[in-house]
């Protein structure tokens, strides 16, 4: 019996995207207990506009649990209604302030990141959306607190391509951090995540090596060292170059182990935290894909997993991100 490695190579904190339906605590516990070591986590209802007036009472033990186990990077998931690539002026302006409300509420949850779509320029062209993407970044980041040292970075996630979806292609990410570099934002404020089951929809061959190590050196040459903040980590259903983003079991969509063994062990991604957004997060699936992903990192024989998890259904409403 091989041991299972404690986390996985070049010092990539590995973690996942739990609900928090159980406790804002619990989910701190049970990341630790399943072998995780970092958190994705939503601050409220990620379909809606509203937010909550005050933090959860549970607020400060969730940080105290964050800092007796270890658990870190904390990382919010902005909601998916946000869009600051389109051109409806009341979606435009309500995306604003939510982004910038979540800026504002992350310090409380001890997160280093605010992970957001790039969003869909919905018909008004690429160019546009960048353009109207970069003015609403430089809005929220206006309307959030004076940056200091605990001010969350934007973290903008690669999109499968789906429905006019701006940043699908790694030049889109390299013109949308010129944009933004035209606006005087810099890395200090905003960074890139890459959702490996989104490169995958948009055409990247991550299923080989040799495609993962072409995609990261264009990483590398285009948005230059150090650009991507956050991973998610997740196997695809979809087929390549489908646009669709379904997001499967790791090992066991389309991608596969070797591709994304190429992926957690590229030196491009080192120290890097990578965190999971695989089905059946609230039903135990959570802990095979921990144990998958160290053993993928390590290059290990996978777990099997079981037939009934990869029936149609998918991980329910809420409690994971698309
Ligand atoms: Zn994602
Ligand atoms: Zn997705």
């Amino acid at each position: 019996m091989i041991d299972l490695p404690a986390s996985l190579p070049g010092g990539r904190p590995l973690g996942a995207h739990l609900p928090l339906a159980d406790g804002m605590v619990r989910a701190v516990d049970r990341i630790a207990d399943v072998g995780g070591g970092a958190l994705q986590i939503f601050t409220d209802n990620p379909t809606s506009w509203r937010r909550r007036e005050a933090p959860p009472a549970d607020q400060p033990a969730f940080r105290d649990r964050l800092d007796a186990r270890g658990v870190g990077p904390i990382a919010v998931h902005a909601p998916y209604i946000v869009n600051l690539a389109g051109p409806e002026e009341e979606i435009y302006r309500r995306s604003v302030e939510l982004l910038a409300s979540e800026l504002a509420v992350a310090p409380g949850f001890g997160a280093r990141f605010v992970n957001v779509h790039i969003g869909s320029h919905r018909g008004a062209g690429r160019e546009t959306g960048i353009d109207r993407l970069a003015q609403g970044l430089d809005a929220a980041l206006a309307m959030a607190p004076e940056a200091g040292p605990a001010s969350p970075l934007v973290v903008l996630e690669n999109s499968a391509g789906g429905g006019f979806a701006v940043g699908v292609t790694v030049e889109d990410l390299a013109e949308i951090a010129d944009a933004l570099a035209a606006r005087r934002i810099g890395p200090d404020r905003v960074a890139f995540c890459l959702d490996t089951a989104h490169l995958w929809g948009a055409g990247y061959a991550i299923a080989e090596p040799d495609g993962v190590d072409d995609l990261l050196a264009r990483v590398e040459s285009l948005l230059g060292p150090g650009r991507v903040a956050m991973v998610h980590l997740n196997d695809s259903k979809a087929e390549r170059g489908s646009r669709h983003d379904r997001h499967e079991h790791l090992g066991a969509g389309r991608i596969g182990a070797s591709g994304l063994h190429r992926f957690l062990t590229h030196p491009t991604l080192a120290g890097v935290p990578h965190y999971l957004e695989t089905p059946g997060m609230d039903e135990g699936y959570d802990a095979l894909n921990v144990r998958n992903a160290l053993r993928i990192g390590a290059g290990l024989p996978m777990e099997p997993i079981p037939p009934d998890a990869l029936g149609a259904r998918g991980s329910g409403g809420l409690t994971a991100p698309d």
